[in-house]
């Protein structure tokens, strides 16, 4: 096994054993980088030197005898939206293409303070909008299972990255599903931590009262590692909880005897794909197996989810993208007569399409006279799911839905219908209007051998539970996804080993 197939625990303990050093660990990784990244295209920005720098710094700490935490050295990719000081932070536009932040966000501090590496900046759907990577301004990052696929979005770069072992470990942001339908479609594991439980400072914002950063790792184990690098308060961001954090990798616990697991029917009709669904009711006989009480739920506002979260998030991304205005940051069109023509032609050459679409479709809801119609009423219905979830949870501990109603989708099958691509979030929306934390794990596969994620939702701060029920599952039923194959066509069933859910 190359090192760059490894989990970061494990790096971590090949590193105490001193059986390959952080140097040989990057090196490794790069390697494979150069190896698959023409196919995969997962990075905007490649950080070889600032990542060999800190790799150094690792053994050089190693070399002194001192302590190393469970990052130390090992190597990640960033969603290119988080800030990072000294390096383009381009969010896939055009419009922020050469800008580089004077400040890093918080959650990049953290982790730089952990001694781990960063490998680049990965790609995504421009501003975080979109679900495929195919609105990004650059470039369409591909599914490693299968290169003619999405790897989903918007965080499709990391979750490409950490599928395809360009990256150890990754972090991305989710407003509407971007941590874990990309999870899902790549196979490997995403969580949406709660509102407020990971610092959004020197996050570019999309919509900020859902936006949150989170974890796309290959394990479990690796997910609760990473969010105890990353979840605690931070006096910068308004919003952030000062409360205790725990240390999440106590909850990897594989007993999940006598857990409530809610089931949403509202989630399990129309829409759904006949694979998905099978390898979803699968999982949860695997999931009564192991002792999880199975119950019925009801979210009897669902229906109206989708239509609120276009409302609320596009009103707050044209609020947002108001500073990208040609004078603040990066791109200024040339040889405007005025300042007012300047900022017109800048926005003109520098959004996206999807981009444009939804600053248009915020300011319409926005705007007087549709406010109340529009805004307000989304807002109201808000509340309402929010009411949902709350009596959910009066009847289970947490909630299971599929991530995603199908596999990753084929690259251009849903460019054209942006309706069809927003459909595609009906099942990850809810967490981020109801601030609730998310999680999804492999779960099986469906056709065309492509993974399927399991989604599990959890009330307010209670990501150990999730943590648990993934650890749990992931235990008894495949501690590792198969590599992806890295070819088009997805996979033969057959052909994925046992051990990896084909074996029933
Ligand atoms: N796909 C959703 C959207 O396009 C979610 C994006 C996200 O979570 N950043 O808005």
């Amino acid at each position: 096994m190359e090192l760059y197939e490894y989990t970061a625990h494990e790096l971590h303990d090949i590193l105490l054993r001193k059986e390959a050093s952080a140097r040989e660990i990057v090196e490794s990784v790069f390697r494979r980088i150069d190896e698959v990244e023409p196919l995969v295209r997962a990075y905007i920005t490649l950080t070889r030197e600032e990542a060999f720098a800190a790799a150094g710094a690792t053994d050089a700490r190693i070399a002194r005898g001192e302590e190393i935490g469970p990052l130390d050295g090992i190597p990640i990719a960033l969603k290119d939206n988080l800030s990072t000081r000294g390096i383009k932070t381009t969010c896939a536009s055009r419009i922020l293409e050469n800008y580089i932040p004077p400040y890093s966000a918080t959650v990049v501090e953290r982790l730089m303070s952990q001694g781990v590496v960063m490998l680049g900046k990965a790609n995504m759907d421009e501003f975080a909008m979109g679900s495929s990577t195919e609105n990004s301004g650059f470039f369409t990052t591909r599914n490693p299972w299968d290169l003619d696929r999405v790897p989903g979005g918007s965080s499709g770069g990391s979750a490409a990255a950490v599928s395809a072992g360009e990256a150890v470990l990754a972090l991305g942001s989710d407003t509407g599903g971007s941590i874990r339908q990309p999870a899902s479609f790549c196979g490997v594991v995403g969580l949406k931590p709660t509102y407020g439980c990971v610092s959004r400072y020197g996050l570019v914002a999309f919509a900020s009262s859902l936006d949150q950063i989170g974890p796309i790792t290959r394990d479990v184990t690796d997910c609760a590692i990473l969010m105890n690098a990353i979840a605690g308060y931070d006096p910068r961001d308004s919003t952030s909880v000062n409360r205790e954090y725990p240390d999440y990798t106590q909850y990897l616990i594989p007993d999940i005897k006598g857990l409530k697991i809610g089931v949403p029917k509202e989630y399990f009709g129309e829409g759904l794909a006949p694979d998905v669904r099978e390898a979803i009711e699968q999982a949860m006989n695997r999931l009564q197996d192991m002792g999880a009480i199975l119950v019925d739920v009801s979210l009897p506002h669902s229906e109206y989810a989708l239509a609120t979260y276009y409302l609320v998030a596009t009103a707050e991304a044209s609020s947002n993208l108001a500073r990208y205005d040609g004078v603040r940051y990066g791109l200024r069109a040339k040889g405007a007569p005025d300042s007012v023509t300047m900022a017109k032609r800048t926005r003109k050459e520098g959004f996206g399409a999807e981009v444009k679409r939804r600053i248009m479709l915020g300011t319409y809801a926005l705007s007087s006279g549709y406010y109340d119609a529009y805004y307000l009423k989304a807002l109201k219905v808000r509340t309402l799911l929010i009411q949902d979830f709350e009596r959910a949870f009066e009847a289970c501990d947490v909630v299971l839905s599929p991530t995603s109603p199908t596999v990753a989708f084929r690259i251009g099958e849903k460019t054209k219908d942006p309706l069809s691509m927003y459909l595609s979030d009906i099942y990850t929306i809810t967490a981020n209007l109801a601030a609730l934390p998310g999680i999804s794990f492999p779960c099986g596969f469906g056709q065309d051998g492509l993974p399927v994620g399991l989604q599990l939702l959890g009330k307010h701060f209670d990501e150990p539970t999730l943590i648990r029920a993934a650890y749990a599952f992931e235990t008894a039923w495949g501690p590792r996804s198969p590599k992806p194959p890295l070819q088009t066509g997805g996979r033969d069933r057959a052909s994925i080993p046992a051990g990896s859910f084909s074996d029933d």
